[in-house]
């Protein structure tokens, strides 16, 4: 059965509105990277999935897509933390696609600790993962986007690439980060067909949260439950978690034709969180 997500998307675009698209996603073996790899492989784009995990696992869900959707889906290892393996898994994207369209940086990670005792490592991860691998992937993409006159850079960034919160000193810096990098990229693209989004989402169910969940309940010692009411939903005003559909959809969109003028934006996807 389609999910509501899905019929939406199709009704507006049709089937396969990005056929003849190649795309990379990072940070897609988990969350919100596989929904957006989904809703892009549903519209007819051939994927490069990327991220760690079981390898077994990995190779199921990279099968399943591409057939499914019949388009070419695979898979590459490379740690965004390394700007070489960074620019070899775009030249692997280029052999097995002959171009590449479409770039969604969305590998990210977080630490939670007050400023004095932040470990700086943890610091320095945050940057490299969160924003300078946008940064790497952009400059090894870029060039043949502007040269063909389309392309299409969505950066995942967060509501925290808005406003902040306490404890989350490199994950805010990160994202407010690559909010001002999709600006400067949407500027130098705008006359040559090469749109740069940011997407913000608030809280997003998926395998970062629920950690993050386990871990406040746990140190603060209370219920999931009260974690989930007081801590994560307090100020999401719809009072649930989006879903990694609806950044999915979102994508489909900001990759289509329609959105050809929307650029050097960052979209809230927050239930309202950021209209406080
Ligand atoms: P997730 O933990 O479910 O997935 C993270 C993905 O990144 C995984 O595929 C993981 O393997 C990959 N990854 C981590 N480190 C990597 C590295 N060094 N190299 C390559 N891949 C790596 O997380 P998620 O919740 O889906 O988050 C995805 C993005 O969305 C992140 O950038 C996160 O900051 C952002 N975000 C999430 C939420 C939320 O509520 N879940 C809200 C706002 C923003």
């Amino acid at each position: 059965m389609l999910k509501a997500t899905d019929a939406v998307v199709d009704s507006m675009f049709g089937r396969r509105t990005l056929e003849g698209r190649s795309a990379i996603v990072t940070g897609s073996t988990s969350g919100i990277g596989f929904g957006i790899a989904q809703a892009l492989a549903r519209a007819g784009a051939a994927v490069m999935l990327n991220g760690f995990g079981d390898p077994a696992e990995i190779e199921r869900q990279r099968a399943k897509m591409a057939d499914e959707n019949d388009v070419d889906v695979a898979f590459d290892s490379a740690d965004m933390s390394r700007p070489e393996a960074i620019r070899m898994m775009v030249e692997r994207a280029n052999a097995r696609f002959g171009q590449i369209d479409i770039v969604i940086s969305n590998a990210g990670i977080q630490h939670v600790a007050p400023i004095a005792e932040f470990p700086a490592a943890k610091w320095d991860a945050i940057m490299a993962i969160n924003l300078s691998a946008a940064f790497h992937l952009v400059q090894a993409t870029y060039g043949q986007m502007r040269a063909r006159g389309y392309g299409r850079i969505i950066n995942v960034a967060s509501a925290h690439g808005l406003v902040a919160s306490p404890f989350k000193s490199a994950y805010v810096a990160a994202k407010h980060g690559l909010v001002g990098l999709t600006k400067v990229v949407a500027l130098e693209g705008a006359e040559f067909g090469v749109t740069a989004n940011a997407i913000c989402p608030g809280y997003v169910w998926t395998p970062l949260v629920e950690q993050q969940i386990d871990d406040q309940a746990k140190s603060h010692g209370v219920a999931r439950d009260s974690v989930i009411r007081d801590v994560f939903l307090k100020n999401q005003p719809t009072k649930r978690f989006a879903t990694v559909e609806e950044m999915g959809a979102l994508s489909v969109f900001l990759c289509s034709t329609a959105a050809a003028s929307i650029t050097g934006t960052a979209i809230p996807v927050d239930g309202g969180w950021t209209a406080h």
